[in-house]
């Protein structure tokens, strides 16, 4: 009986919080309607300038993506600089465009200046990146392990994170691409012999699932790479890139099969490969790490929150 009166209870509080939230809506909606007849009674109409930016989310953190987008009627795609980088936008809509730009546990928290580029004007916002605490590894090497290893597997790794194709490929949120446990989240430091990396950050999120298990494309996109160990990819091993567009990257290692070839398309949630335990693994799992123009960033807001 306490069940069912629960049951009653819980749909008696959600109708009544619905009315509220329409309520505090129509009130909102009453003032902001109220207060733009004022204006133009007084023939003050707010001046509305030629583009307008706004980022998101409101509060960032270390790791999250920076979404940026402006609002311009000059006719030609704003260019932004932050944290002394460069991006392109892209197009999203008749004078909408924007930019997804990465942030990591390597910046400094507290207050950055972001310049909006329109034409030959230029606008300067403030963004506040909040800190974030990353767990911590104490790793102790053998002598003479000094993690030496070829440039050319990381030149070709370097070269896939960089592309940023105009085209946008995926839609809606990204979805986990392993059923494993998570075992490692992004942005875990480390120590090394007792000695801080400073330049070091667990560049992805790692998922413990069963040896063979399925291996899914968070989101649609292209294959942009794909390699294998016994072609000299020793430390990611078996490896699909997959370009989801607009500089998002995406990247699969330690793979045990691939199931994909080059110049694919991807949908949402189709089988690429299979995990396993290539490369410089410890035993099986599943590394997917996702860049935003190069940068590792925490998938975590693109799977619960999704970018437009
Ligand atoms: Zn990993």
């Amino acid at each position: 009986m306490i069940f069912i009166q629960d049951l009653f209870w819980n749909a008696w509080r959600a109708l009544r919080n619905r009315s509220r939230n329409r309520l505090r809506q129509w009130i909102g909606f009453g003032l902001s309607l109220g207060l733009f007849n004022v204006l133009l009674l007084l023939n003050l109409q707010p001046t509305i300038a030629a583009w307008s930016t706004q980022v998101s989310p409101a509060q960032p953190r270390l790791g999250d993506t920076l979404a940026v987008t402006i609002q311009d009627s000059t006719g030609q795609p704003p260019r932004i600089q932050f944290a002394g980088k460069t991006y392109a936008t892209h197009t999203m809509g008749p004078n909408r465009y924007r930019a997804l730009l990465p942030t990591t546990p390597l910046d400094r928290p507290g207050v950055q200046q972001l310049q909006v580029k329109s034409g030959s004007e230029s606008q300067v916002i403030s963004v506040s990146l909040g800190a974030r605490s990353f767990p911590t590894q104490y790793i102790t090497l053998p002598a003479g392990q000094d993690g030496n290893v070829g440039d050319w597997e990381f030149d070709q790794v370097d070269a896939f994170k960089r592309i940023v194709t105009p085209e946008k490929f995926w839609a809606g949120k990204f979805i986990r691409p392993n059923d494993g446990e998570i075992t490692t989240i992004y942005g875990v430091r480390r120590y090394y012999n007792g000695v801080f990396a400073e330049d070091y950050y667990h560049r992805g999120v790692d998922y413990a699932g069963d040896y063979g298990s399925p291996v899914i494309a968070p989101a649609a996109g292209r294959v942009a790479l794909v390699g294998y160990e016994n072609q000299g990819y020793k430390v990611h091993g078996n490896i699909i890139g997959i370009d989801h567009g607009q500089g998002i990257e995406g990247i699969f290692i330690h793979l045990k099969s691939i199931q994909v070839k080059l110049g694919d398309v991807v949908k949402a949630g189709q089988v690429i490969g299979t995990l396993g335990d290539t490369g410089a693994a410890t035993g099986p799992h599943l590394h997917w790490g996702m860049y935003v123009n190069g940068q590792a960033v925490d998938p975590v807001p693109w799977r619960e929150e999704g970018f437009e």
